[in-house]
């Protein structure tokens, strides 16, 4: 008989991280608890494990409480939408996502006594002024913009973190993910990656917001999954917030340029007009801290990365 190790819950285990997180944490023998209501996430991502006696999906909005029987000791808490255009067609689900959602997921991990990782993220950041962004950094972030309902949300759900910390002795462990893709990304939420891919794979132009010249720094999800669990797993005594990110940073122009040219398109580019308010200039993670504490960095390059999520968009059109 397999030893199953932990009883693990993943919310928003059929998105794009959770999915790859909970092929992950299975493979190492775990029992996978799946929370997910499909809002932006998909049952394709998943439909490989459906079948796994280890694996129960229950298809469960956060914003409502969420009760399991069978004892959990780990909750990775990842159910939010993550794209900018997403996010900003539902400012106000995303803040009871963010809000009510986390204070939910906090309060199965106390009753269970169980670990909780909360997915935070560089927004917290908001468009910084300092660079690269290190975990003191306390963030510039315009708390009346569209992105508000996403950054405020997540700052909000790193205060209730720290709260169930300090208050209740609970083990939270907050990880700051900065820019990630690959495979199972949504091919239609509006992030720059499956954007470009995907226009690249059809030959279309590709459309840069402003002049092109605002930074991004793109992880390989398989990088930062291992950030993660290696998070999970630190003593009981560091709780982050910790930044995950890979930084090597590019503009969104010479990004648009590296697409091309590994899609070996014809595709030409497009700067529009249509400038994102309160779009970060620059975002590139200092992981000193990361380094430090969890002996971590990102190993997968953006070329090597960015070759595997092709081949996937290929093989979604
Ligand atoms: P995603 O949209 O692919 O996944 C989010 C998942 O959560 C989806 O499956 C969605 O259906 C589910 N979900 C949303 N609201 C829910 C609710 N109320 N109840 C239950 N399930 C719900 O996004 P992703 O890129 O996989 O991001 C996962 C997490 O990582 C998010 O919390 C996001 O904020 C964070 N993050 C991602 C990035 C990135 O670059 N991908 C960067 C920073 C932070
Ligand atoms: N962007 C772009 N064209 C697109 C999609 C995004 O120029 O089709 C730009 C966007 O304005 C931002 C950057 O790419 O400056 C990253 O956007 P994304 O939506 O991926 O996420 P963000 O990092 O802003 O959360």
């Amino acid at each position: 008989m397999q030893y199953l190790r932990m009883n693990i819950v993943v919310t928003g285990g059929a998105g794009f991280i959770g999915s790859h997180l909970c092929d992950r944490l299975l493979k190492e023998g775990n029992r996978i608890f799946c929370v997910d209501n499909f809002s932006s996430g998909s049952k394709n991502n998943i439909s490989h494990l459906l079948d796994s006696s280890h694996f129960t999906l229950i298809e469960h909005d956060i914003v409502e409480p969420l009760f399991i029987e069978e004892k959990i000791d780990q909750i990775y808490n990842l159910a939010c939408p993550a794209s900018p255009v997403y996010y900003q067609n539902i400012p106000i689900r995303t803040v009871e996502i963010n809000v009510i959602g986390t204070l939910n997921m906090l309060g199965l991990a106390h009753k269970h006594g169980a670990t909780l990782l909360q997915a935070s993220t560089s927004e917290v950041y908001g468009d910084p002024k300092v660079h690269p962004q290190s975990e003191t950094y306390l963030g510039s972030v315009n708390p009346t913009g569209p992105r508000a309902c996403y950054d405020e949300g997540k700052r909000c759900a790193e205060t209730l973190c720290f709260d169930y910390i300090r208050k209740r002795n609970l083990d939270v462990k907050v990880v700051r993910i900065f820019n990630t893709y690959g495979p199972r990304m949504a091919i239609d939420d509006g992030r720059v990656v499956s954007n470009f891919v995907v226009q690249a794979l059809k030959g279309d132009v590709l459309h840069i917001d402003g002049d092109g010249s605002q930074t991004r720094s793109f992880c390989y999800v398989d990088d930062l999954l291992s950030g993660m669990v290696a998070m999970m797993g630190t003593s009981s005594d560091f709780h982050g917030p910790v930044n995950l990110g890979n930084p090597d940073e590019y503009t969104i122009d010479t990004f648009a340029d590296k697409v091309i040219a590994l899609t070996e398109s014809q595709s030409t580019k497009e700067y529009t007009d249509n400038f994102r308010i309160d779009d970060p200039m620059q975002r590139c993670p200092d992981i000193t801290l990361a380094k430090n504490e969890l002996h971590w960095e990102p190993t997968i390059s953006l070329e090597a990365g960015l070759s595997q999520t092709i081949s996937y968009f290929k093989g979604v059109l």
